[in-house]
């Protein structure tokens, strides 16, 4: 058995390990490098390893840094077989699709101004052909503990909790007389959310693979950020301003309309509060959400089986198409704006941002990371003008960051998860160094050995 990581070692994004048992290689993840351009040129780069050579992989989740590399695998040679949950199979489709419209947009734009100074601009990794024809290869969609077996390997995707469809995956693999156990925890959700339900136990095992994004901190707590977003919002709403809610469309925005439909249940939002679902990509992964209540947490779920949306109420609007997404832009105040992209760096987030951030009485709820230089981290950072479609916008909303949100489990809730595992030894993956050293520390001093996985670098 040997294993191999190309991609989220001693990095966050890029997720995808190698596990080559005889004949079987077997893919986990074939994730997206993000985050700034010297990463995401790693995207256009070799896999590591012959992509035709692989007969099968399995997705833990739809997140673009575990299945963004999927469509260019294909591209690439890739013919087998991709082995995944019928929520994720259901949600990539839309995700992939996204992403090679951004990227073609993206492309048009550089190569106009890269042309201009006489420079060539990379072409976009796929495009929506591609995506086709890497969607036609999910032949296997597999339920929750049900294991699949071929040849002398057993697999078994196990809920991870961390945002619809996720898993992380046990494999039993023989070899020449010996059971070897090993786990991939892809990402692990944080427990006692609302929407997603806390992950599942894993089984003792040998080796077990597991993300280190938050490895050295602890979250904030989920009740005092859920109190800290309502008092927020409606102190914005009160004072007659706009609310606006950059949020990502896949788990965070389904987080948000829940919490919103909470508010109101309490009649904590003002009477005709308008709340704008405005991103038709978070509109089509709610609309996958509703339809599997048992992949959701307990009061979720129960609501849906009782044909209560838990994503929708009155006044809730989904905004499908450009013109009802410009028409909001003439709204000044009394309404919630929920759209992306989560960091404010495109999306139509940008034009509820020019018409409300100069106004006093609005407000931006920030629920999602915002990395360094992203638009989201320069209103978290105060500053005074932004610019946004080349005109200078003063800031006077108020700008709120709400911490606990995550959809990532925090140090003490991986080391409760990684306690299952027996005295598994603990391969890092999926953090920045201080994850991953936060981690590894914390592991050892418990007793359990820890390795931080190395790029390229193939062990046993
Ligand atoms: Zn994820
Ligand atoms: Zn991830």
């Amino acid at each position: 058995m040997k294993l191999s990581s190309h991609g989220a070692a001693q990095e966050v994004t890029g997720s995808c390990h190698l596990l080559e048992v005889g004949n079987e290689k077997i893919l986990i993840d074939c994730g997206m490098f993000q985050g700034g351009s010297v990463l995401e040129a790693r995207n256009h780069e070799e896999f590591g390893f012959s992509p035709s050579s692989v007969n099968k992989l399995f997705l833990t989740h739809a997140h673009l840094d575990h299945c963004g590399r999927i469509p260019l695998l294909v591209k690439r040679g890739f013919s087998g077989q991709i082995v995944t949950t019928k929520p994720t199979a259901d949600i990539i489709r839309y995700i992939l699709l996204d992403s090679a419209h951004l990227m073609r947009e993206d492309y048009i734009r550089q190569s106009r101004r890269s042309r201009r100074r006489g420079e060539v601009t990379p072409k976009p990794l796929y495009d929506e052909q591609d995506v086709f024809e890497a969607l036609d290869l999910i032949t296997a969609v597999v339920n929750e503990d049900d294991p699949l077996e071929f040849g002398d390997i057993k697999a078994t995707f196990r809920r991870a909790g961390h945002i619809l469809g996720s898993s992380f995956i046990e494999f039993e693999i023989k070899e020449d007389g010996t059971t070897h156990r090993v786990t991939f925890g892809g990402d692990l959700g944080n427990t006692g959310r609302d929407v997603m339900p806390d992950y599942n136990q894993p089984n003792p095992c040998d080796i077990v693979y597991c993300e280190s994004t938050y490895g050295d901190r602890q979250h904030r707590n989920i009740e005092e950020s859920e109190k800290e977003f309502s008092e927020a919002v409606v102190a914005s709403l009160k004072r007659g301003g706009n609310v606006i809610i950059p949020s990502f469309a896949l788990e965070r925005s389904q987080d948000v309309l829940y919490e919103l439909k909470e508010m109101y249940q309490k009649r904590l939002l003002p009477k005709g509060t308008g709340v704008f679902l405005n991103s038709p990509l978070a509109i089509n992964i709610t609309r996958i959400y509703q339809r599997y209540p048992e992949g959701l947490g307990p009061e979720v779920k129960a609501a849906l089986e009782r044909k209560d949306d838990p994503f929708s109420f009155p006044g809730v609007e989904y905004t499908q198409t450009e013109q009802e997404s410009r028409d909001l832009n003439s709204l000044a105040g009394g309404n919630v704006f929920i759209a992306g992209s989560g960091m404010c760096n495109g999306g139509r987030v940008l034009h509820h941002l020019k018409h409300n951030l100069w106004r006093e009485e609005a407000s931006v709820v920030l629920v999602g990371y915002q990395a360094k230089d992203s638009l989201g981290r320069l209103l978290v950072e105060r500053r005074k003008t932004v610019r946004i479609y080349g005109d200078d916008i003063f800031v006077k909303a108020n700008v709120h960051t709400i911490g606990g949100f995550s959809a990532h489990a925090d140090q003490k809730t991986l080391l409760d998860w990684l306690d299952h595992t027996g005295g598994a030894e603990v391969r890092l993956v999926h953090g920045e160094s201080n994850g991953l050293r936060g981690l590894k520390q914390a592991l050892e001093s418990k007793g359990r050995t820890a390795t931080i996985v190395e790029d390229g670098v193939t062990y046993s």
